[in-house]
């Protein structure tokens, strides 16, 4: 993908972040873990480099809680908007696309995984590249 720069923040903007560089596999995931971490039925991810995204709000990083063996995920501790997911020993940070200030920014057309826990009333538009 095309180098890329934006800035996003949570729902009550104490957490915001600054990505930049090459984003990476941006895709879809409705599994469980997802759908309960956001309340949404369908999570929008894409990855940058850890170094680059800059937490540069008030609240610095997000806090995170462990949500299987090796995954944290990040959220704002006031307001609870959802932000990213690291995994340990991964150089890669998932943002939440829809946490973007324009999501419209990136597509995420590469893989939607677990279509199989997308509720059935869901429609989802974006097709996965073939
Ligand atoms: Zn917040
Ligand atoms: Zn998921």
């Amino acid at each position: 993908m095309k180098s890329y720069t934006g800035t996003g923040s949570c729902l009550c903007g104490y957490i915001s972040y600054t990505a930049s560089g090459e984003p990476s596999f941006p895709h879809l995931c409705s599994c469980h873990m997802c759908q309960k971490w956001s309340g949404a039925p369908t999570v929008a991810w894409v990855e940058f480099s850890i170094q680059d995204v800059q937490w540069d709000g008030a609240g610095g990083e997000p806090t995170f809680y462990r949500s299987s063996a090796k995954t944290r995920r990040g959220f704002c501790p006031k307001c609870g908007g959802t932000l990213c997911a690291l995994d340990d020993g991964y150089e890669n940070v998932s943002m939440t696309i829809a946490s973007l200030n324009d999501p419209n920014a990136i597509v995420p057309d590469q893989q939607h995984s677990y279509q199989e826990s997308k509720p059935s009333w869901w429609t989802v538009k974006v097709k996965p590249a073939s």
